[in-house]
């Protein structure tokens, strides 16, 4: 599959996926006289065999490539950054605060781990909390070896690159941008927006450790994309989406109902993420416990930022309730925020 739309070309590489992401999605663009490549798929044989064969069947040579795009620093959109560095000296851009964690800062993943250990006590994890814990900290030796060895040249909001306007989209992950081909209404969307399944806002720290309330951002900058005149999306797994007007309506939908969901069980007296989280996601609890408290914390600062719960802290646990129940339905995010 190939796009061309006035004098520029995007030839989407996809290479097949597990755990229901369909395809691990990287574009190679070319506009003019040159030739970008936004994102980089996996670290795989499979991934870089997808990469040099989409260059080669289109007639581009290795050395033809002038820079790498990257959406967000996550591992299955930066892998074969470098692979190809190693071979050709290119510049790699990447938002202000992904570049830190490309890097695999020492420092700062130490300062992750304790992040999360306070968390996951705070939120009345237990022994589940300490057992991620120390899965985390074995991570954190066994991906040094995606640090990313190139010079990465920071991006913000508005700037252009290669053409395209950067748009910052935080929620996701931090630091995670798109990037808008205004001329072509054109959306290089990373994992923002996909067609077949949710994003995930992923709890994550800032760079000083404190806790980023990243589903609240992911609502906004969802609401920011809607106002964006887009007619294809080009998503970092998946279909391509076109108008993507109405499913962005569909995940803020999806967002409310389940905020509605965990203010009933609230007003229902579970208090804290922890029982949250067990009540909610049952068996996915235990295979799936930090996208699940992820998601449950996501939705307890939701809450939180409307005025519509409270919170306590009883023995180091943060209890979550509501002060006047009457209050609580009616109004939602859609409307308000
Ligand atoms: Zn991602």
């Amino acid at each position: 599959m190939i796009i061309s739309k006035e004098g520029c070309t995007v030839y989407p590489i996809m290479v097949p996926a597990k755990y229901g992401l369909k395809t691990f999605n990287f574009y190679l663009v070319k506009e003019a006289e040159s030739l970008s490549l936004i994102d980089a798929g996996v670290d795989s044989e499979e991934c870089w065999e997808h990469f040099t064969k989409a260059m080669a069947e289109n007639g581009f040579a290795l050395q033809d490539l002038d820079r790498i795009i990257v959406t967000h620093y996550h591992e299955d959109h930066i892998g074969l950054i470098n692979r190809i560095s190693s071979i050709k000296e290119i510049p790699v851009y990447a938002h202000r605060n992904s570049i830190h964690r490309m890097k695999r800062d020492k420092e700062f993943f130490s300062l992750r781990v304790e992040f999360f250990r306070q968390l996951y006590q705070e939120m009345g994890c237990g022994a589940a909390g300490e057992q991620q814990v120390q899965k985390l900290q074995e991570a954190v030796k066994k991906n040094e070896k995606y640090k990313i060895r190139a010079d990465i040249m920071p991006l913000a909001e508005s700037d252009a690159i290669a053409g395209l306007q950067v748009i910052e989209t935080p929620g996701h992950s931090p630091g995670h941008v798109v990037f808008l081909d205004t001329q072509r209404r054109q959306l290089f969307g990373g994992d923002h927006l996909i067609g077949h399944i949710s994003s995930n806002a992923i709890v994550e720290p800032d760079e000083e450790g404190k806790r980023i309330r990243t589903l609240v951002e992911y609502v906004d900058s969802l609401k920011k994309c809607s106002t964006l005149d887009v007619e294809t999306v080009f998503p970092g797994h998946g279909d391509l989406i076109h108008s993507p007007g109405e499913l962005v309506k569909r995940r803020l939908e999806r967002i409310h109902r389940k905020s509605e969901n965990i203010l009933q069980s609230i007003e229902g007296g579970i208090s804290t993420a922890d029982q949250l989280a067990q009540t909610y996601y049952k068996n996915k609890y235990q295979s799936e416990f930090s996208l699940v408290m992820s998601e449950i914390i996501g939705q307890l600062d939701l809450l939180e930022s409307l005025n519509k719960i409270q919170k306590e802290r009883k023995e180091g646990v943060w209890h979550y309730y509501i002060e006047n129940p009457i209050l609580t339905t009616g109004d939602s995010f859609l409307a308000k925020r």
